[in-house]
């Protein structure tokens, strides 16, 4: 993914900074404990889309 993209990208809900996880394809929201796909290299900000972490997952 697009090092630039990443960079502006925040989480929609708590308007804060996203761990890109290269492995899952995933952007983390560490506040929210929530990984939000990405898809053909766009990443899908949608609550609804996101994936809950499990506890033993840490970022
Ligand atoms: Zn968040």
């Amino acid at each position: 993914m697009d090092r630039k993209l990443l960079d502006i990208l925040v989480c929609p809900l708590c308007k804060g900074p996203l761990v890109y996880e290269k492995q899952r394809q995933e952007l983390i929201c560490k506040a929210d404990r929530l990984a939000y796909p990405i898809r053909d290299d766009i990443p899908v900000m949608l609550e609804d889309e996101a994936r809950e972490l499990s506890p033993e997952e840490e970022y």
